[in-house]
């Protein structure tokens, strides 16, 4: 019996994660790590069936199948990973009532018309998204306060209606200016909405400031209307974890639960843009995962006694290590999603390949980002966009090499340049690198820990 190329990460229990870049994965005892490497005959008979089967170990005769059985494994999630699948995002304007701490993209002030995207650009977006995609078409409109522009929003849906077709409109805001007439326009058409929820009024309103009232109260009377006049269904709420919100994980669990929320979706702050500038150090990872650690484990007291919750950062990761073919969250694949899973039509008219890109398009003004502008059918391919496609590929770079995680992870390039410089980074300093390996700790601990925290985790990965 001969080993084959694997990584290996000990866990805190007495188990090791392993994995080959073909995607198999394993846990074994600590105690079978060294016979695994050094004899394989040694090890338990359904052990090492079961690791033969995954190409961990192979025979002399067998070895030229297996490792072709790796590369085809491998070749196969690639062809996966490249499908070009994106999400259009369209920013109508820049501009925001909030004045938010961490504002990722330095939203432009109210009265400055000067941030608004030209009513005549709606129609070559929709032309792009013809060229580009494919039915159905899922649009997202984003901001700053995209609401502040409803006018285009409507003009946009009416262009969609008419050369998309198939297509479903995302509107991501505060709901600080969501009003009545909003709400029966959406109602009798395929438009959804996304907020910000950050916890109870005192975690959610130290980041989003509104002046004229509390950003919380609107947010609460904003998601009650979307309830009430669409149904819950058509709300995504979307949590970012700040040094307030830290403080209370039964206080955000109570904030969602209040409203009748059971989907959650918490992330870190992002190092990106002006928020990373601002806000990034106010709290170390290890932090969060106390914290995050803790919120899991109000949701399996919640589990337990018959509410039913779904959080979908967990479940994006749990999903990546269980099921060979879920690629569509953009953060975990490799390639990474810039341009592949997301195209963002800006108020400028340039066109980027992410949200990030536009981001770090705000901080660095002397470098272009873009991958064109709507003026002009020419992709501009130029030395950024290059050295962002190959950052975005983990397989090859220092550090995920030699990962366990590798072949469930991704790469952040746009964030390696915020921190780093360059599109590659140094993941030993890398938040990237440092959250999903965290993350992926935690996902594995439930899915090998108790039958009852393996249910518990599956379904909250739902
Ligand atoms: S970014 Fe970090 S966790 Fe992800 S594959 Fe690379 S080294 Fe592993």
């Amino acid at each position: 019996m001969t080993p084959l190329p694997f990584n290996f990460e000990r866990l805190s229990s007495n188990k090791v994660f392993i994995s080959n870049i073909g995607g198999f994965s394993n846990i074994i005892d600590s105690d079978d790590l060294v016979p695994l490497i050094e004899s394989p005959s040694d090890l338990e008979y359904t052990k090492r069936h079961e690791l033969q089967q995954q190409n961990f170990i192979t025979t002399s005769d067998d070895y030229k199948l297996s490792i072709t059985t790796i590369a085809s494994a491998f070749a196969k999630r690639l062809t996966a990973e490249i499908q070009f699948n994106p999400v259009f995002m369209v920013v109508p304007t820049l501009r925001c009532d909030h004045t938010c701490k961490y504002c990722q993209v330095a939203r432009a002030p109210i009265e400055q018309t000067q941030y608004d995207l030209k009513e005549s650009d709606l129609a070559l977006i929709v032309q792009r998204i013809l060229v580009l995609g494919k039915a159905p078409y899922c649009i997202e409109i984003q901001g700053g306060e995209p609401l502040i522009r409803f006018d285009l929003i409507q003009k946009l849906y009416d262009l969609c209606e008419s050369e998309l077709i198939e297509f479903k409109f995302v509107i991501a805001s505060s709901l600080s200016l969501l009003t009545n007439d909003i709400l029966n326009w959406a109602k009798s058409r395929n438009v959804d909405f996304s907020m910000s929820l950050d916890g109870l009024k005192e975690a959610h309103d130290a980041n989003r400031i509104l002046a004229s009232d509390s950003s919380y109260h609107r947010a609460i009377q904003g998601a009650l209307a979307v309830k009430s006049t669409l149904g819950l269904e058509r709300l995504g709420v979307v949590t970012t974890i700040t040094k307030d919100s830290l403080k209370s994980y039964e206080e955000l669990v109570k904030s969602h639960l209040d409203l009748g929320i059971t989907s959650f979706f918490i992330r870190p702050l992002s190092p990106y843009g002006f928020a990373g500038k601002k806000e990034m150090g106010s709290y170390e990872l290890t932090d969060y995962f106390i914290f995050y650690r803790n919120f899991l484990k109000r949701l399996k007291e919640l589990w337990l006694i018959g509410h039913l919750v779904s959080e979908h950062s967990i479940g994006v990761h749990i999903k990546r290590l269980i099921s060979p073919t879920f690629n569509s969250y953009a953060d975990l694949k490799s390639p990474s999603g810039f341009g592949l899973n997301a195209i963002l039509f800006n108020y400028d008219g340039r066109i980027f390949g992410s949200d990030e890109a536009r981001m770090l398009q705000r901080l660095h003004p002397e470098i272009d980002f873009s991958l064109g502008d709507l003026s002009d059918n020419t992709l501009n391919i130029s030395a950024i966009t290059k050295s962002i496609v190959d950052g975005g590929i983990n397989y090859n770079k220092p550090g995920c090499v030699d990962c366990a995680f590798q072949p469930f992870c991704g790469a952040d390039p746009l964030q390696n340049i915020s921190l780093f410089g360059e599109s590659i980074g140094h993941k030993a300093h890398s938040p990237f690198c440092e959250y999903h390996k965290g993350m992926f700790r935690i996902a594995l601990e439930y899915l090998y820990g108790s039958p009852e925290d393996k249910s518990f985790i599956l379904d909250v990965a739902q």
